[in-house]
């Protein structure tokens, strides 16, 4: 056995992949050392990880770390596409699956458990778990609520008792009716 002699990861470490010396973002960004990107970057080829579409054929031209965040877990998934990445925000129910997205789905999947930081079969379970607690908000689902703003009944006690009555026949509801009677003639 060799003694782990490697130094701890830190902005000053972790710079092969940035210009001007900066810290790299997969660093800064996903806690990921500059060892593990390259072997990222050697996993995904020059392709998104999802599609399979050549890099400099994807609309940005550039791949972005995929990650899952959630119930506590953060790991690393992938290098993907733009286009992949919307895909896995429909996997993750942070959108809805829609037609574009839906064919994509059991491809989205296989992608995710061949996560490239591999967490635990209990950590997947609990990355589900979270998943399905989600609800995708689509604005273009959301039910018209008409909007009823609340009526406030006022009483005055101070005119006379048949005014008030008469009032309270009038605004309150069989059932709100006979629960306040309910209520006076409690004894004190
Ligand atoms: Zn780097
Ligand atoms: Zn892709």
């Amino acid at each position: 056995m060799t003694a782990d002699i490697s130094p701890v990861p830190n902005r000053r470490t972790e710079t092969r992949h940035a210009t001007s010396g900066n810290a790299c973002n997969h660093f800064l960004k996903y806690g990921m050392t500059c060892d593990n990107f390259d072997r990222l970057l050697a996993r995904a080829a020059g392709r998104c990880e999802l599609c399979k579409t050549p890099e400099e054929q994807t609309q940005r031209g550039a791949l972005v770390i995929d990650h899952f965040q959630g119930e506590g877990l953060f790991f690393v998934r992938g290098l993907i596409c733009d286009r992949c990445n919307s895909v896995m925000a429909r996997h993750d129910r942070s959108a809805e699956w829609g037609p574009a997205s839906l064919p994509w789905a059991d491809k989205a999947r296989a992608y995710h458990l061949a996560a490239f930081e591999q967490p635990t079969p209990l950590d997947f379970a609990q990355a589900d778990q979270y998943i399905a607690s989600r609800r995708p908000y689509n604005v273009k689902d959301r039910p018209h609520i008409p909007i009823t703003p609340r009526k406030t009944l006022v009483v005055r006690l101070d005119r006379s008792m048949t005014e008030a009555a008469d009032k309270l026949r009038r605004h309150l509801t069989d059932r709100q009716r006979e629960r306040l009677i309910e209520l006076l003639s409690k004894p004190m």
